[in-house]
């Protein structure tokens, strides 16, 4: 087997802090498991624009096209804000996202038992919480067409266009099927059916690729009651595969189940190359936080969890995601905190590093 290929691009604010740990933890995985990767790591976003006043070079983006996944930690700050829009730092990351043809978003609502007095919901609601949320990224109303404000008559008119083809519902919809199959064999589709006709088509594209997993327990809901059942009783649900606006709200939704940004990882996939694994994209769904860049506050345990999707969903080594999962369980579980995550009294916060030595020292 040829060696696994890894695309690290770090980014701005706290991106290369939190990135330092996790190819701490690389490292590990290569000294104590034998499991080597071919890491390589270049620039994105307002540190790629400082270097070479774009940022994604193209390059960069051929590089990200050939390897087994890309990294990313975050992208943006304060310091770019006044730069024209296409060279901002965020159009690096919606240009990988694009060409990339990313068109499945996963994100784990998963509440870590240490944590659970943490949510805003009652502990034996979130305890022991695994959820995942599968969000269409690359179509819906997001990006219909017609768009746009008109003038009708003597008023003004602003126009957005839910549009799904069943090519685009199939696919994000194998992708869940798939990720179900892997997990508790249970999906739930929510869409609005009942008023859209994009969920009328949803639901039946949905229930079609369905007889292709007879063992996935397939069933349907209305996005607003999901939100309700979300918030109610979350445990219902294993996997919930949504398009792109309902999506956008239900995953923001299910991470407030579970407590801090400096928790939450989110893996990006696409359709399978050659080796059948989906072109991929992993970066924790916090930004570059410039509120405390460069203070060694930062959590690491949103990039740490990404790249343990990484080793689950890219180089299909579930057996070592789990067990990268289970030492930050054990490290929450002996109290180490960072500070976003300080809720007692009396509890010292440790530093990035701290935490990564402690995951470290745990692995
Ligand atoms: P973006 O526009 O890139 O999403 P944002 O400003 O909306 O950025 P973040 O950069 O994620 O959001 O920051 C939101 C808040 O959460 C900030 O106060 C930040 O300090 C905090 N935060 C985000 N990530 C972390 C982390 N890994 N560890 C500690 N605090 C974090
Ligand atoms: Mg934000």
């Amino acid at each position: 087997m040829t060696t696994p290929s890894l695309l690290i691009l770090a980014g701005d604010g706290i991106g290369p802090e939190v990135m330092a740990e996790v190819r701490r933890v690389i490292g590990w995985f290569g000294d104590k498991r034998g499991l080597t990767f071919d890491v390589t790591e270049d620039l994105v976003g307002g540190a790629a624009y400082d270097a070479h006043g774009t940022p994604l070079t193209d390059e960069t983006m051929a590089k990200a096209q050939s390897v087994d996944a890309v990294l990313l930690g975050a992208v943006g700050g304060p310091k770019y804000d006044a730069l024209d829009f296409s060279v901002k730092p965020e159009r690096g990351l919606l240009r990988l996202r694009k060409e990339m043809d990313l068109f499945a978003n996963l994100r784990p609502a998963q509440c870590f038992d240490a944590l659970a007095d943490f949510s805003s919901l009652k502990k034996d609601v979130v305890a022991g919480l695994d959820i995942m949320i599968v969000r269409e990224l690359t179509s819906g109303i997001y990006f219909g067409e017609p768009r746009g404000i008109i003038t009708e008559g003597n008023e003004r008119v602003g126009i957005n266009t839910q549009r799904y083809t069943e090519s685009e519902i199939e696919r994000v919809a194998r992708n869940a099927f798939e990720l179900a199959m892997k997990r508790g064999k249970k999906l739930c589709s929510m869409e609005k059916a009942n008023v859209m006709e994009s969920g009328v088509l949803w639901r039946e594209v949905v229930t079609r690729v369905g007889a292709d997993y007879p063992e996935v327990e397939l069933s349907h809901m209305y996005a607003d009651a999901g939100a309700m059942q979300l918030c109610r009783w979350p445990k219902q649900f294993d996997v919930i595969v949504t398009d792109n606006l309902f999506g956008d709200l239900l995953s923001d939704a299910a991470a407030m189940l579970t407590g801090s940004l400096g928790m939450l990882p989110s893996a990006s996939l696409g359709a399978p190359m050659e080796n059948g694994r989906p072109k991929a994209m992993y970066e924790p769904v916090h930004g570059s936080a410039p509120d405390i860049a460069g203070q060694g506050k930062a959590n690491p345990i949103a990039c740490v969890l990404s790249f343990a999707m990484a080793l689950r969903y890219s180089f299909d080594l579930g057996d070592e995601a789990d067990r990268l999962e289970s030492a930050v369980s054990a490290v929450l579980e002996k109290g180490v905190r960072t500070a976003d995550l300080l809720g007692e009294e009396g509890v010292t916060p440790v530093s990035t590093t701290g935490m990564g030595d402690a995951i470290l020292a745990a692995l």
